[in-house]
């Protein structure tokens, strides 16, 4: 194993970040970056269900800012199943993804999957309904500088950069665009389209999602009164910069 230790810490002036920010105000009717609320589908498509049939919950919903490299100006809606929260562990580890892995995905314990991911310009309006498990607020985003840290294998006095591995990382939070912050070993996936796929929005571990008065607790939750996306990993979502399908988004999961 790698023991690894910070070695420089660089402002990336070059690389626009926005921390995703909850000021605890009520969403309008028509906001687009929320908290619950009403979701901004893609043309033609319904509001998701699982493969269990339970429609899905609205966690969070934003526009992509237009200083974004290759997401700017798309809107993102993360749903998840309310009965189904799970990590989604890969059965292989497929740098290449098959076909369809947004509804299909090759993991553990599902037959397909309990999430979706939505990425999309269409002009579409916001749902009629609202996401009635969640308290629909208002979500805020806040430009930030984002800090590389670069990390380096402590191998007392070798300064061979070959045998010298570096780890780089972004700062900590709940964010769009700028570098993951990696808690594990970076992970990297190519599409089914065969695109590289990109960092796009990371949460960092048990991000709470404020539940509505009296709707049910959700399943191994750490919260009686929120939700959590994927048992509460950390979560790095990486996305098709070719935008081939709405759905083409991965979400990695770390502890
Ligand atoms: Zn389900
Ligand atoms: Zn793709």
């Amino acid at each position: 194993m790698t023991v690894f230790e910070p070695s420089s810490e660089i402002r990336r002036s070059d690389l626009p970040m926005y921390l995703v920010e909850d000021p605890r105000a009520p969403a309008g009717p028509s906001s687009r970056n929320t908290f619950g609320g009403r979701p901004i589908l893609p043309a033609g498509e319904d509001w998701p269900e699982c493969y269990c049939g339970a429609r899905m919950v609205l966690f969070f919903q934003l526009d992509v800012p237009p200083d974004i490299p290759r997401f700017g100006g798309d809107h993102l809606l993360v749903f998840q199943c309310p009965v189904h929260n799970d990590a989604a562990c890969l059965r292989e580890d497929p740098q290449q993804f098959p076909e369809r892995y947004w509804e299909k995905p090759r993991i553990w314990g599902h037959p397909g999957a309990f999430w979706r991911i939505l990425l999309h310009r269409d002009p579409t309006g916001p749902a009629d309904e609202e996401e009635p498990h969640l308290l629909s607020r208002a979500l805020v985003l806040r430009p930030e500088l984002e800090t590389e840290t670069v990390w380096r294998a402590a191998l007392p006095g070798n300064t061979n950069t070959e045998t010298h591995p570096e780890l780089s990382v972004g700062r900590s939070g709940f964010k769009v665009g700028g570098l993951p912050r990696w808690q594990q070993d970076p992970e990297s996936h190519r599409c089914a389209c065969g695109a590289e796929m990109l960092f796009l929005c990371g949460l960092p571990e048990d991000v709470g999602f404020q539940s509505r008065p009296g709707q049910p607790e959700q399943p191994d939750s750490s919260y009686s009164y929120a939700y959590v996306l994927f048992l509460g990993n950390a979560l790095y979502l990486l996305a098709c910069p070719e935008h081939c399908h709405p759905a083409a988004v991965w979400p990695v999961l770390q502890h």
